[in-house]
């Protein structure tokens, strides 16, 4: 059925606009269509909205995590076209119209999928519990609890290897993320911690950072990579380029030079994939796995049937496809909103989408950070403070901004970091007993 024709033609009901995914892109487009003449169900498998550019800081105990995330259901509160279901989507029947939950069927007249990506393990699943990834705040409290709890077996440790391995810290992965995670870390491990042991040194902890490619932070001129290189350096942080992983197990990490790091503490940041949403549709995809959509967002074939951010490989007419970034979701939901209150307005007629890139940041701990805009490029403290400018600003919740905000200035002047709590410890202590068993050869 041609989307355009059933809006037009619908007067029983509302027209019914379901959203999957209240992250960036699906919050955007529900909140453009606030007050227009349709119904819309947002559905999500977490009763939350994540920030995860800060999630970072969540893992490194900089940030608690309701700090970063903020309910759904409170979002809409006033929005009265809006509904949110807590479900977990496992199928989109196209022909029906039917989007088919865990817990119920939900029918639908236009349907965003904004479901967004995890990472990718290159085909090594198996990793995956070794070098747990940053995605959900589940992962972020495991990561915090991984970390402290590193420390916390080092001190009581008698075996100088195994404390060695202990601190050792391994972060696959040069983008963004990796870059902040690594900083971070330092920063935990040089200043933050650095008094609070008496039989360690936390300062001696040994901050892995390896990358595949050339550089860090593929995406930023050379001139910011670099700095962002030296800055990390000056941290602490061992940066090694062009270094692939072989393996990872519970002992440590196997370069594909044959080198074997033993650590206690691998992070993975490398790679991304969306899976799932191209099999619901039978829809084209490209290499991550995300759909290929037509310059106007729809899936080809199915004028009704929108993907967005993560979940969507879009590339404007002759260019290359758009990274998958927050603004990304936020401007392709927010163009929705728009494209869908077009249609129901048969005078006008919805345009293609275009991506504005206003550029992209990376923080590299406290005092640095790199910007890559478009009217500037900046290196060093006014990029940083210019990070956390606008971090505060795109936090989602007035408390939100304020308790970040206030965690940052004590943590500036104190090296300070409240959430350093560990609350699961014997779960953890089970799988590090398992875990130091170094594998037979
Ligand atoms: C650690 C980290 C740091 C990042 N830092 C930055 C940064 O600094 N700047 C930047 O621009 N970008 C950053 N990104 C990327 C950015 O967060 C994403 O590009 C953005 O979130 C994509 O938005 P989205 O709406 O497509 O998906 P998401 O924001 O990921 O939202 C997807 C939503 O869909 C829900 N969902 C998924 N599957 C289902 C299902 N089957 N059923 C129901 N609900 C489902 C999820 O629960 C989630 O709420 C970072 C990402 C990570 C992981």
């Amino acid at each position: 059925m041609n989307g355009d024709t059933a809006m037009a033609t619908e007067v029983a009901r509302p027209h019914e606009v379901v959203i999957v995914g209240a992250g960036f892109g699906g919050l955007a487009a529900a909140r453009g269509l606030a007050g227009a003449p349709v119904h819309v169900t947002i559905i999500d498998r977490k009763n939350h909205h994540l920030f995860q550019p800060l999630l970072y800081q969540v893992a490194t105990a900089g940030v608690s995590p309701a700090d970063v995330a903020v309910p759904i259901r409170s979002l809409f509160r006033n929005q009265k076209n809006a509904t949110i279901l807590m479900d977990t989507v496992v199928d989109v029947d196209v022909d029906a119209g039917m989007v088919r939950g865990e817990r119920a069927d939900h029918p639908f007249d236009t349907l965003i999928l904004a479901t967004g990506s995890e990472y990718s393990y290159f085909g090594h699943d198996d990793w995956r519990p070794h070098a747990p990834s940053l995605k959900s705040l589940k992962d972020a409290l495991d990561i915090r609890e991984k970390v402290l709890l590193a420390f916390e077996y080092a001190e009581t440790t008698d075996d100088a290897a195994e404390r060695e391995r202990l601190m050792t810290f391994v972060i696959v992965g040069g983008g963004a993320t990796g870059v902040e995670l690594a900083g971070a870390l330092a920063e935990l491990a040089k200043k933050a911690l650095a008094r609070d042991f008496r039989h360690i040194v936390p300062r001696e902890a040994e901050i892995i950072l390896l990358e595949a490619g050339p550089s860090l932070l593929s995406g930023f001129p050379p001139k910011l990579t670099d700095f962002a290189r030296r800055a990390l350096t000056k941290l602490g942080v061992t940066v090694h380029l062009n270094t692939a992983v072989d393996q990872v197990d519970g002992y440590g990490v196997t370069l594909q030079d044959g080198r074997t790091i033993p650590a206690a503490n691998i992070l993975w940041a490398a790679g991304t994939r969306a899976p799932a949403v191209g099999d619901w549709l039978g829809a084209g995809t490209d290499r991550q796995g995300r759909v290929i959509v037509a310059p106007d967002l729809t899936v080809p074939g199915h004028p009704n049937i929108f993907v967005i951010g993560d979940a969507a490989s879009y590339a404007p007419e002759g260019g290359k496809p758009v990274p998958a970034v927050a603004p990304v979701a936020k401007q392709q939901g927010a163009h929705l909103a728009k494209v869908i209150r077009d249609r129901l307005d048969a005078a006008s007629r919805p345009r293609p989408f275009r991506y504005r890139d206003d550029g992209m940041l990376a923080t590299i701990g406290r005092h640095a950070a790199v910007a890559n805009l478009r009217w500037i490029k900046m290196a060093g403290w006014f990029a940083w403070m210019f990070w956390g400018l606008i971090h505060i600003y795109f936090l989602i919740g007035a408390r939100n901004r304020m308790m970040v905000f206030v965690n940052w200035v004590w943590a500036y002047f104190t090296y300070g970091l409240g959430a350093r709590l560990i609350t699961r410890s014997s779960v953890m202590a089970t799988e590090d007993k398992r875990k130091r068993e170094r594998p037979a050869a």
